[in-house]
């Protein structure tokens, strides 16, 4: 998911909703945003789709006023089932002592079956089927004497990744969990802040960086105090998601003081060494693979073409929610460029393989368009393990790699060859010189390791093994 949010600027739903349109790629199926004016009071509106479709001046802007908002593009993960209802999509806001306040959560609470059960036999009410909420009752359950206080205790009890954009009537809250999982930055517009989920957001508004949100702190901004920091929770090393440098992030943002293009080609780089093959071709699966296929191509020597065309004007693929409306489309969004295809030997570079779906059907195409050879390059290691922390991957059955070696993963793709990045490489690409730190990993990367950072209780209650 993204989050969005902006204080002190007029009409502050107009920039939230330019920003979400630039985290866009972080969730496609719905997206909602909440405003606060001192006459009028909160407002919210959430819907189905792109924000460019909804939130418009001609509709849904005019009923935001005020000069301080949140927002929040949403897909669906780990909790989730099925399509996503209405009443699940976020910021959520409530009305409790103290005036109440709403918010944008990225990531995945992974106690929030717990908590949620325990909120209800307390008198809760819940709106929603989102883990998300929990923070909205334990807010309203505390009894501390102002709201920043009473998210500090509600976040002492939550577990997993969480980076949140929320609100009171005066103030703008940004949190990262201690081990700082997820991103967020903020930003200065004018006499304003924003703060997103990543800065290619600041770049559309011309907001200036001012600096990421760390791990474990809490910023609370106001018109009188300006940006205050707290650090709510006790410290520890940050792990942050390995996964937003290869696919979540979009490459013009910068992550951890690293351009996320630059890491994107150096994986390329890296795989070019790890797994030459000698082949005619480097083409990228459109558009997650192409900064790594400029990379191995620059590496390889090995000419860069563009072997596959992609529809822009269908979403990402693996984000929409059901198996059949997946299935079809890879085919509704990529095309082979059969010209350019014919009687070569292809390597198709793609960022990651979960299913096997994408890839086997793409390599179905190149071949149907008279490739001579296919071979595989992956710019992440094999996805053996579901992600817990707001990235949807399915449980572990479904999961190639979890259930084949890397032969039989090739074989079962039908493909020349088969080669992924190695997890030490990956390490290397995002600048650890010395690869990953077996003792003390400096990434969360349990998808690929299977060695998850916070335990997931709701998961291991339901029977996952670890
Ligand atoms: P598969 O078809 O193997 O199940 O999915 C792999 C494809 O899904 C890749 O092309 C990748 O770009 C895309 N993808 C989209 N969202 C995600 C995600 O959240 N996680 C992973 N691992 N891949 C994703
Ligand atoms: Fe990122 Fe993978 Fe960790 Fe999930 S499990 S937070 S996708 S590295
Ligand atoms: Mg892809």
């Amino acid at each position: 998911c993204g989050v969005f949010g902006a204080i002190g600027l007029t009409d502050a739903a107009n920039f939230v909703a330019l920003g979400l349109h630039a985290l866009q790629h972080r969730g496609q199926e719905a997206g909602g945003i909440v405003s606060h004016d001192p006459e009028v009071g909160f407002n919210s509106a959430r819907r189905f789709g792109y924000v460019r479709d909804n939130f418009t001046k001609a509709s849904l802007m005019d009923t935001l006023p005020g000069p301080l908002a949140i927002g929040h593009v949403r897909y669906s993960t780990a909790g989730s089932k099925g399509q996503t209802q209405i009443r699940d999509v976020q910021p959520f806001f409530g009305e409790f002592s103290m005036g109440g306040a709403a918010i944008a959560h990225n990531g995945n609470i992974t106690n929030a079956n717990a908590l949620r059960k325990e909120l209800i036999e307390r008198g809760s009410i819940f709106q929603s089927s989102s883990d998300s909420e929990c923070i909205i009752h334990l807010m309203a359950r505390s009894l501390q004497r102002n709201i920043p206080e009473r998210m500090k205790d509600a976040l002492r009890r939550v577990e997993g990744a969480f980076s949140i954009v929320a609100m009171t009537r005066t103030k703008l809250i940004g949190v990262r969990d201690p081990l700082g999982v997820r991103p967020l930055v903020l930003g200065r517009l004018g006499d304003g802040w924003v703060l997103s989920s990543e800065t290619c957001a600041l770049d559309i508004l011309g907001a200036e960086f001012i600096r990421e949100i760390a791990p474990g702190e809490m910023v609370v901004i106001s018109a009188d105090k300006g940006v205050e920091s707290f650090q709510p929770f006790e410290r520890t090393k940050p792990r942050f998601c390995i996964f937003e440098h290869v696919y979540f992030s979009r490459p013009d943002s910068i992550l951890g003081g690293r351009s996320v293009y630059e890491t994107r080609h150096a994986i390329g780089v890296e795989l070019a060494k790890e797994a030459p093959v000698d082949a005619d071709l480097v083409c990228p699966v459109p558009d997650s693979g192409t900064p790594a296929a400029i990379g191995f191509s620059q590496q390889s020597g090995i000419p860069y073409a563009m072997g596959i065309i992609r529809n822009q004007y269908m979403g990402r693929t693996f984000i929409e929610p059901t198996e059949q409306i997946r299935n079809m489309g890879v085919r509704l969004k990529l095309n082979v460029n059969r010209a350019l295809i014919r009687g070569k030997r292809v390597i198709l570079v793609d960022d990651s393989v979960v299913r096997g779906t994408t890839s086997r059907k793409i390599k179905q195409m190149i071949l149907d368009a008279g490739a001579a050879e296919v071979h595989f390059r992956i710019a992440s290691p094999p996805t053996a393990w579901p992600c817990f922390y707001g990235v949807d991957t399915p449980e572990r059955s479904k999961l190639l790699a979890a259930n084949m070696s890397e032969e039989e993963m090739r074989a079962y793709l039908e493909v020349d060859s088969l080669k992924f990045i190695s997890l030490d490489g990956l390490y290397r690409a995002v600048g650890e010189a010395k690869g990953r730190n077996s003792e003390a990993p400096q990434y969360c990367d349990a998808c690929f390791s299977g060695e998850y950072p916070v335990a997931p209780s709701d998961m291991i209650a339901n029977g996952f093994e670890l």
